[in-house]
């Protein structure tokens, strides 16, 4: 026994180490990512249900890693949001969704809003609001073309600042989505002091539909809380009919998922967005 417990020691210890060095070793080649381009957007669509009409796409980062191929964002936004790298990322993704939305306007391609993931320590940050116009102005996309994506956690937050960030992001005509919304600990009793336009049903919801222990019942009450509150509702992460269905069925309007399309490169977004134009 005491034998297995050494192995099995040393076989932790070794994983840790490996753990850590992965960490270490995407850190410090993410530093050169944003420069070297490696960098990309994805744009998954997001769709009126009943009418199947684009109102608009997220834009979700991709790291094309030279010798390691394609790196998911969940292995390093978390990292990025430790060490701050967060920041100048989150810049580029800002810049690059507000270019991209107004080069496909330019084309007659009707994008409609791009939604831009901020991440909780973004959000923190002081200069957000003015990261926000330098990019708009940059791009000269208009605001009303842009909205953020944030999670529950920022709205547990100290309440004042958090309302004067939103309200100037709200004066400048950006609006304001909650993500995965249901998962997180905000309070139902603050949702409607803050200039919210959008809640995001978390896709764990959504793909428990129409099994034997789905959580129908937190869908519906999403969908019935933003009703009673005046906000948009979008559910995520839809698969196959039996989601639709059952979404249509209590009046969610929007919805992004597989069913719809998955994330799709520039050029791929483009032929969406032509082909639903015909
Ligand atoms: P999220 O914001 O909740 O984004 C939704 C995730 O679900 C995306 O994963 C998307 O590809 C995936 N997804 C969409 N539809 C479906 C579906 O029907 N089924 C399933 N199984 N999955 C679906 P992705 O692109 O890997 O992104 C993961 C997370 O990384 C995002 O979760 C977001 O929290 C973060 N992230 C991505 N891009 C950015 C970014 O630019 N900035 C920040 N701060 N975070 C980002
Ligand atoms: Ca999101
Ligand atoms: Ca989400
Ligand atoms: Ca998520």
């Amino acid at each position: 026994a005491k034998e297995k417990g050494r192995n099995n020691f040393q076989f932790f210890t070794e994983d840790m180490n490996k753990l850590a060095k992965e960490t270490l070793f995407l850190e410090n080649n993410l530093r050169k990512a944003i420069d070297n381009q490696e960098l990309a957007l994805h744009y998954q669509p997001q769709v009126e249900i009943v009418s199947g009409q684009i109102i608009g796409m997220e834009a979700l980062v991709r790291w094309h890693h030279p010798k390691l191929g394609i790196i998911p964002p969940n292995k390093f936004i978390p990292m990025a949001e430790e060490t701050g790298l967060i920041i100048p990322l989150g810049k580029w993704v800002i810049h690059t969704a507000c270019h991209q939305n107004l080069q496909w306007q330019k084309a007659g391609l009707s994008p409609g809003k791009v939604a831009v993931n901020i991440s909780p320590r973004q959000f923190r940050q002081s200069d957000l609001v003015k990261t926000v116009a330098q990019a708009l102005a940059a791009s000269g996309l208009e605001a009303k073309w842009l909205e953020l994506e944030i999670t529950e956690n920022v709205l547990v937050d100290d309440l004042t600042p958090t309302i004067a960030v939103m309200e100037d992001l709200n004066t400048m005509g950006v609006s304001l989505a909650i993500d995965d919304f249901g998962t997180g600990y905000s309070s139902l009793n603050y949702l409607h002091r803050f200039p919210l336009s959008k809640l995001k049903i978390d896709q764990s919801f959504v793909q428990s539909i129409g099994e034997p222990m789905g959580k129908h019942a937190i869908v519906e009450a999403i969908i019935a809380l933003a009703r009673a509150l005046d906000l948009e509702v979008i559910a995520e992460g839809i698969e196959n009919q039996t989601h639709i269905a059952f979404l249509k069925r209590h009046g969610c309007r929007y919805g992004q998922g597989f069913y719809f399309s998955k994330p799709l490169p520039q050029k791929a977004f483009e032929q969406f967005l032509l082909r639903a134009q015909q």
